[in-house]
């Protein structure tokens, strides 16, 4: 029997965007006693298969899939559950499709989060509208307490999987040259350490796993842009519920509507306004959101619930996602500036993927070949987006030579139709290379052909 893995499962969403060894220093790092009564905790045997540390869109989803497909697992994180954690919350077609598959899409949309069938871009006065892919599609801002407590749920109720809340990671423990366990610190403040056959990091943006096993990083870039957010009761809808982004003076504003009468309201600027914004968040955010085109209107009768949040910015980076006893999954393994806004979508739909790979290699199949596989599925998947996050992010606002030949082009209705027509040719030859592979995947997710076809040539108008 063949026990490495093929990813290519022809579904769209699958394709979209889209140690070494250390020492041992108390707090956290590698312990090569391999339990063995020296390490500084008192040990259990070998209890899982698979211990995943961090239980959120990550960590949960693997677990599901992995119990699912049989296999033990204990799942923990520090945190207590349901609870939010620094994030917005847009998930798009890709996103939806892995929560569909993942059988919790039906409960999640039982909460209440409406569907946004449209998306509205501004760039600075000029206003844009499509639906949000084909016929049907949608995307939701689901608020993490509810997305992330629900994947726990089902990793447990479905896929028979162990969890532990208030459970920290503090070290990994090695034999052999292999990952055989981490120490855990649980509620009770006791420390143990669980053995299992694989270790997962799904441990998030600082992932403590992939600094403890030293993992390769590649790609990698700074952070860029600072942002702010806050959950707003009272904001006035659009009649359809819409995701909006608005492009204009060198900031980004973002409308993320969650349940009726709760909406996520974002700001992404620059590395030189965030002082300003920290002296005082919220003045700041109400009055340059208030600025953006149709905002002040909608933000009169808004009152924020609890705090802004905020960060200086998000670094951008690949970590080689395994090694020997060892794996990362979603923002451990990969991540970027979330002004595209698909980082819950990519740690979903890479569960896929990585748990067939675990799978593969958990019944037997060579480690090195499945998980290496999963490697070159994954970037292949995903770097485009990656490098197209950098490029948007990296990008000030347009020219005010550009604007004047937007507003021209977009002035009129009747040039704008026009526009429409031609604008498959044009885009297919006057796109910069690295913009063309983007839009022609997105094409392609609604329905055109590969190959575009110019517009039929219109008759000349008549003398
Ligand atoms: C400001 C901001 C806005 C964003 N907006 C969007 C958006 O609109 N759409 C989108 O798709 N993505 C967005 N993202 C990105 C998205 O939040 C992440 O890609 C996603 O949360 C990654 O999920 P994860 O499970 O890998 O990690 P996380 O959600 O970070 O979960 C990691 C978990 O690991 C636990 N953990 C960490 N260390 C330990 C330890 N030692 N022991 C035990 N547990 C541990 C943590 O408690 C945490 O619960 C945004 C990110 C930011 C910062």
């Amino acid at each position: 029997m063949d026990n490495t893995t093929d990813f290519v499962t022809g579904d769209i969403w699958t394709m979209l965007p889209a140690t070494t060894r250390g020492q041992w220093n108390g707090v956290g790092g590698m312990d090569h006693s391999g339990g063995n009564g020296a390490g500084p905790g008192a040990e259990t045997g070998t209890e899982y298969d698979v211990l995943i540390i961090g239980a959120r869109v990550a960590g949960a989803s693997l677990a599901l899939l992995l119990g699912q497909q049989g296999h033990r697992v204990l799942l923990v994180d520090r945190d207590t559950f349901p609870s939010d954690t620094l994030s917005t919350h847009y998930v798009g077609g890709p996103g939806i499709a892995a929560l569909q598959h993942l059988g919790v899409l039906a409960d999640l949309e039982a909460v209440g989060f409406r569907r946004l069938v449209r998306n509205r871009t501004w760039v600075e006065d000029c206003l844009f509208e499509a639906p949000a892919g084909p016929a049907d599609a949608y995307g939701l801002a689901p608020r993490r307490d509810a997305l992330d407590s629900l994947l726990i749920r089902h990793a447990r109720e479905r896929g028979g999987v162990a969890f532990q809340a208030r459970t920290h990671a503090e070290g990994l423990c090695e034999a052999d040259g292999r990952v055989v366990g981490a120490y855990l610190r649980g509620a009770d403040g006791a420390r143990r350490l669980v053995r299992a056959r694989v270790v997962v990091g799904a441990d998030g943006k600082y992932s403590k796993v992939a600094e403890w096993v030293k993992a390769e990083r590649y790609e990698a870039v700074p952070a860029m842009r600072p942002a702010y957010y806050g959950y707003f009761h009272g904001f006035t809808p659009l009649p359809e519920p819409a995701l909006e982004i608005l492009f204009v003076r060198n900031q980004i504003g973002f409308v993320f509507p969650m349940r009726p009468d709760e909406d996520c309201l974002a700001l992404e600027f620059q590395p030189e306004d965030f002082e300003a914004f920290r002296v005082d968040p919220l003045a700041t955010f109400l009055e340059r959101f208030g600025r953006l085109p149709g905002m002040a209107a909608r933000l009169a009768g808004a009152r924020l619930e609890g705090k802004l949040l905020g960060t200086r910015g998000i670094e951008n980076r690949f970590h080689k996602p395994y090694g020997p006893g060892w794996a990362l999954a979603g923002d451990a393994g990969y991540l970027k500036d979330p002004a595209t806004g698909t980082g819950i979508g990519d740690a979903l739909t890479q569960a896929f993927p990585l748990a067939a790979a675990l799978d593969a290699a958990l019944r037997g199949g060579d480690w090195e070949t499945n998980l290496a596989a999963y490697q070159r599925t994954r970037d292949a998947a995903l770097l485009p987006m990656y490098r197209f996050t950098l490029d948007a992010t990296q990008l000030r606002d347009a020219p005010p030579e550009s604007l004047a030949w937007l507003r021209a082009a977009t002035m009129s209705p009747h040039v704008c139709r026009q526009v429409m027509y031609w604008l498959p040719s044009v885009l297919a030859t006057g796109l910069p290379p690295h913009l063309a592979p983007m839009v022609r995947t997105l094409a392609g997710y609604l329905g055109a052909p590969a190959d575009v076809v110019p517009p039929v040539v219109m008759p000349p108008a008549r003398a």
